[in-house]
């Protein structure tokens, strides 16, 4: 049932059509009856939180990405992000890409938040899944030849790597399993992005955080506002002007992060440099975005033509919003929302656009390479 007006305006207009009508009282009192049942009914429906992953699916509203709601969200309530996403978007107007071809490597650490099941079972998901997510990942940005990382796009030449020292020195995997049992909210729910079902990603981020100016936070979590790990939003993340905050990290649905041929995790780490959806401005798939500077306008990166979001498919044909131009060029991007069998590339200004906000946003990273470095403790080093 669909209700288009306020609640208070239908009683309202109900009872008008009660009083005015000449019908008996008991004939009156039913049909008052009868209408309370099916608002109480529509009010409750309304209340009901989603459960079902085919409502979710379905949604007008439904997204796989949570990027552009988080993203939104926070230039809206921090001025500081919505500072330095701005001096970014500025300064890459100007930016010279150096032709050097450094490789910058990203130290993570991944914290997988589990209910409670032994390691390697449910969402506790097992070392090696881990690795296999963390392999595909450098594939896919690094262009690997003979991977599903190689397609028409360029090297990025950024790679990211488990850390092999933790926040006090000691040897590590990279790997924190945190139990949250002790938590019915996530038990339940999850994590929240869209909706109020779930703890907040401040609540997630406060339980396990390794320090984000040294470490790039990676979550994996059991369900997304409530979608138990379906359909739904798949991953969220911010941009490199989070960098060092408590917020800052990527979140994703923990039981898709090792699965061949998902480009979740490269799509969310592609935010976390910078790269907006390709179909940026929009205005939700609604209508082409401007186009007018290239530089400054859409994903801000010309070798993207602007375009409406592609609806989980790999379409083909022509981009209207292009003067014509095949959908080819955009529907292998990993920022666009075509399918993951479809994705295989970055593109030249992408690459631009991520190394900027590794090398200079992001550039503590690479100064605490020490992380990548595990130095275990001898006797012969105490001696010195
Ligand atoms: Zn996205």
């Amino acid at each position: 049932m669909i209700i288009t007006q306020p609640f208070s305006e239908l009683v309202r207009l109900a009872l008008v059509f009660l009083c005015t009508t000449k019908l008996t009282i008991m004939k009156k009192t039913n049909i008052l009856l009868l209408l309370m049942l099916v608002f109480v009914s529509a009010a409750f429906s309304q209340l009901t939180p989603l459960k079902n992953t085919n409502q979710l699916n379905n949604s007008s509203t439904s997204e796989s990405c949570g990027f552009d709601h988080v993203h939104n969200m926070l230039l809206n309530s921090n001025a500081d992000y919505r500072q330095r996403t701005e001096d970014f978007n500025n300064f890459m107007k100007s930016y010279n890409a150096p032709k050097s071809g450094a490789t910058y490597v990203v130290p993570v650490v991944v914290h997988v938040m589990h209910k409670g099941e032994a390691v390697g079972t449910g969402s506790n998901i097992s070392e090696v899944d881990i690795n296999q997510g963390i392999l595909q990942l450098n594939e896919r940005f690094r262009k690997i030849p003979g991977s599903l990382g190689d397609g028409n796009g360029v090297d990025v030449d950024i790679e990211f790597a488990l850390a092999v020292r933790d926040p006090n020195g000691n040897c590590t995997n990279g790997i924190v399993r945190v139990d949250m049992t002790g938590n019915s909210t996530y038990m339940n729910f999850g994590v929240q992005a869209q909706t109020s079902n779930g703890i907040t990603d401040a609540a997630l981020k406060a339980t396990s955080r390794w320090n984000t100016l040294e470490y790039y936070n990676i979550y994996l979590v059991s369900e997304i506002d409530d979608n138990e790990c379906g359909f739904g939003i798949q991953g969220y993340a911010y941009f490199a002007s989070a960098h060092g905050q408590s917020y800052d990290g990527m979140v994703q649905l923990g039981c898709k992060f090792a699965q061949s041929g998902n480009t979740t995790l490269t799509h969310e780490l592609g935010h976390a440099m910078n790269l907006y959806h390709t179909f940026e401005g929009d205005n939700n798939g609604n209508s082409c975005p401007s186009n007018t500077s290239c530089s400054s306008q859409g994903d801000r990166c010309c070798d993207t033509p602007p375009h409406i979001r592609s609806a989980s498919n790999c379409v083909t044909g022509t981009n209207s919003c292009d003067g014509g131009s095949s959908k080819e060029l955009f529907i292998h991007n990993y920022m666009d929302y075509s399918s993951d069998a479809c994705q295989s590339e970055f593109t030249a200004d992408q690459k631009v656009r991520a190394n900027a906000a590794i090398s200079v946003t992001r550039a503590s990273y690479l100064a605490a390479n020490g992380n990548m470095a595990c130095l275990l403790y001898t006797s012969d080093a105490a001696d010195e």
